[in-house]
This record gives C-alpha cells, sequence and structure tokens, in this order.
C-alpha cells in the first residue's frame, strides 16, 4: 500500500490488518452477499442519516422530494470543493493557477453564506492533492469512479468518492462518522466483487472545525454485517411500501423535517 494516507491512518491499519484479520463476508462470496431482495438501493440510501430509512420511504414509496436547500445544497457545495482539487491534479498536475481558476469557479457558484467554509474545505483539499501529485507521478487515484453494485446488492452502479490505490474513501461534512462506515463497507464489497481483491479497509475524511480528519475503517465481518442488515431493511421497506414511522431522534437538520414533523398525517 502507498503512503499516501496521513501516518495515523496507516499506523491504524497496519496494527489490525497485519493481524488476524479474518473476514468471511468478502465482496466475491455472492452467495453470503448478493442480492436477498428485488429492489437494490444506493449507498446513499444505505447510509443515509435518517435511524428509521423514513427518508427512503418518502422519496421511493410516497414520491415526495426533499427540501432541496440548506443542508443537501451545502452537502453538494461541499462535497464538490472536496473532490476537484483531485479532479484538476489528476487532469493537469499539481497546478496552483488552475486550483486557483477551480477554486474561483466554484466558490462563484456557491451560495454566499458557504463560500467561506467551502473554500477552507477546497484549501484543505487542495493541499492534499498537491502533496499527492508532487514529483508529477501518475496518481492510483480515481475520483468518483463507477464499480457495478449489483453483485452486491446495490444500485447497478456505486461511485465512492476516490478509490485510492483500490481503497475507497468517502468525505462527510460535520457529523455522520458512524453512517459512513456502512457506505465504505459498501463500496469495498462493491470493489472485492469486481476485482477479486480483497479491500481490509476504507476510509472516512471528515470536515470539522476548520480541518480535514482523517479516520480509517477496518472492514471486518461486524461493519460488513451492519452494512447487509441495513441495505436488507431499506430494499424491505420499498418493497413492502409500509411506512417505517418516524424516527425517535431526528437530525435538527433533517431536510425532510417539514414532512415527517410538520405533518405527521403524510
Ligand atoms: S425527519 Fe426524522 S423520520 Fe423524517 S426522514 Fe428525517 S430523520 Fe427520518
Amino acid at each position: 500500500m502507498s503512503n499516501m494516507f496521513p501516518a495515523p491512518v496507516l499506523e491504524r491499519v497496519r496494527g489490525v490488518v497485519a493481524g488476524d484479520l479474518v473476514v468471511e463476508l468478502r465482496g466475491w462470496r455472492l452467495e453470503l452477499v448478493g442480492p436477498r431482495r428485488g429492489f437494490m438501493p444506493t449507498v446513499s440510501e444505505v447510509s443515509s442519516p435518517c435511524p428509521s430509512k423514513r427518508d427512503v420511504y418518502l422519496r421511493r414509496v410516497r414520491g415526495l422530494k426533499p427540501a432541496s436547500d440548506g443542508v443537501l445544497l451545502a452537502g453538494r457545495v461541499f462535497h464538490e470543493a472536496f473532490l476537484e482539487p483531485f479532479r484538476v491534479v489528476l487532469r493537469a498536475g499539481p497546478s496552483l493557477e488552475r486550483l486557483a481558476g477551480a477554486k474561483a469557479r466554484l466558490l462563484r457558484g456557491a451560495p454566499r453564506e458557504l463560500r467561506s467554509a467551502a473554500s477552507r474545505v477546497f484549501d484543505a483539499s487542495s493541499a492534499l492533492a498537491m502533496a499527492w501529485g508532487v514529483g508529477g507521478a501518475r496518481l492510483p487515484v480515481a475520483v468518483e469512479p463507477e464499480v457495478p453494485g449489483g453483485p452486491v446488492g446495490l444500485s447497478d452502479v456505486v461511485r465512492p468518492d476516490l478509490l485510492v490505490a483500490g481503497v475507497p474513501v468517502d468525505f462527510v461534512y460535520g457529523n455522520g462518522l458512524e453512517r459512513k462506515e456502512l457506505a465504505v463497507a459498501a463500496y469495498a464489497m462493491a470493489v472485492e466483487a469486481a476485482s477479486n481483491n480483497p479491500v481490509n479497509y476504507g476510509v472516512v475524511v471528515q470536515y470539522a472545525g476548520g480541518r480535514l480528519l482523517w479516520r480509517a475503517v477496518i472492514l471486518d465481518d461486524r461493519v460488513r454485517s451492519r452494512f447487509l442488515e441495513a441495505r436488507d431493511a431499506v430494499a424491505r421497506i420499498v418493497e413492502s411500501g409500509e411506512d417505517p414511522g418516524v424516527a425517535e431522534s431526528c437530525p435538527d437538520w433533517c431536510p425532510w423535517r417539514g414532512v415527517c414533523h410538520a405533518a405527521l398525517r403524510v
């Protein structure tokens, strides 16, 4: 494995993976991890922030749309701010000038109130992309690559934010580390099914407190089982068409609050 990840990530990974990581639920074990239902959810649906997955019910069964401003818009802006520097460096090499141009374009298209935070995410991500790109070596990095999801019961195509030397990396702005564990497990198992190569860990990058925090997720059978259970629970909701009900605790920022809490008759 390359040394592209920060030292604490590599230390944690080496400590566990070099030991006795025994995994049954590999992506190529289709008899164990293949689809169990007709409906195949997206990774976003499986790892959504709603504890009861009512968000999936509202969208897929009721055909409703969430409020598209607020947290969804912010998520899109910050997500692009994280990924765009990697696209630039992969395309044009480690060029400060091109990064500055890309940043200006991104911020011009972002709502005014998000620009300052988006600028900080872009800068932190640029520093990393530059560090990886120094020397002009061809980076073993793909930005939002398409990986077949069907073999592991997911939508036709799944797209991790980054694949770094075969390791899935997913970005989250603010909280959400726990649910992102499921996302990187899903991506890793899809990669395993496509490549027949084991993926023993994934990485969640969280932007919080003005910096990027890196967390290695060791992909043992516990987290893989959690992903499979969540996948099947979401598929069951959509196939049955039954309302799973409003969750006991809903994030303040959930874009569905206007539906779930303002009109419980929905
Ligand atoms: S408001 Fe609560 S129940 Fe409704 S989608 Fe959001 S988290 Fe789920």
